[in-house]
């Protein structure tokens, strides 16, 4: 993705960007601390099927066997929390449509009171004009601004956070934490690293990809051409 409206973003109103952020993986334990690693870790116990030995290097190479072959349960060896901050409502929707090996903690609007909301503006990268591009920006600039407005004024007359919230539009940010393990990860990026996914889920996968490809490359390289496909 180009992203070369990035700049006019900057100084919009509590606008913030993308971030996500590894919080941690499995690790071997006790005596496995010799035999395997975080990224070893399906090729190894997946070895228990025909009772064969081998060495780390054998387990990697097991791994891409595996992904070939659609043996994915060992993959489920290997979990990822991410903290994840700048993503909409509206990725949120389509993100927690998920359901299989995967799960959330948000940050909730029905406690911390919306008035606090940042936001995340488009990237409108298929703009080529940039006063259009700033026009637009604007446009989504005032609804911010009086989407909060409106919730103070909302809370004056008594209603609650979680009435109040409703008027926010869909791309506030809602920071989160995400649990999965490689093999729905996997899954995840089949969908959403394609072209026809909705950009900004897409945005989130791939940096999310560019994450998990540093720690457990044998397990997600296969993404390596849907992951850095310029378009
Ligand atoms: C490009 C794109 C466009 C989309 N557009 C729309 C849209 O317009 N409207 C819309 O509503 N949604 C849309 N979706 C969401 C889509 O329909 C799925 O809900 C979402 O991608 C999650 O996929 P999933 O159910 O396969 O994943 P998961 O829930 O993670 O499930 C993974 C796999 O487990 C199996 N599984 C899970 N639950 C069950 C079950 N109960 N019974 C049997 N097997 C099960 C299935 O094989 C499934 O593929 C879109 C998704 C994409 C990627």
């Amino acid at each position: 993705m180009h992203d070369r409206w990035k700049h006019l973003r900057k100084n919009l109103f509590r606008s913030v960007e993308p971030r996500v952020e590894l919080v941690l993986t499995s690790q071997p334990v006790g005596r496995f601390k010799k035999l395997c690693t975080t990224e070893t870790a399906p090729g190894y116990t997946a070895r228990a099927s025909h009772e064969s030995k081998g060495t780390t290097k054998d387990d990697i190479r097991l791994n891409k066997f595996l992904i070939k072959r659609g043996h994915h349960t060992p993959l489920e060896a290997v979990c990822f929390t991410f903290r994840v901050y700048g993503i909409t409502k509206s990725l949120q929707n389509q993100w927690v449509r998920h359901r299989i090996g995967v799960g959330w903690t948000y940050r909730s609007t029905r406690n911390i009171s919306a008035d606090q909301n940042e936001f995340v503006y488009c990237t409108y990268d298929y703009i080529d004009d940039r006063l259009r591009t700033m026009a637009l920006l604007r446009e989504d600039e005032e609804s911010a601004k009086e989407a909060i407005a409106r919730f103070e004024r909302k809370r004056e007359l008594g209603a609650t956070k979680q009435d109040s919230r409703k008027i926010m539009p869909v791309f506030w940010n809602t920071p989160c934490y995400f649990y999965c393990n490689a093999s729905s990860l996997r899954y995840l990026f089949s969908l959403r690293l394609e072209k026809d996914a909705e950009w900004e889920i897409r945005r989130m996968s791939r940096i999310m990809w560019e994450i998990v490809i540093k720690e457990t490359p044998s397990l997600f390289e296969d993404f390596t051409n849907l992951a850095r496909r310029e378009d």
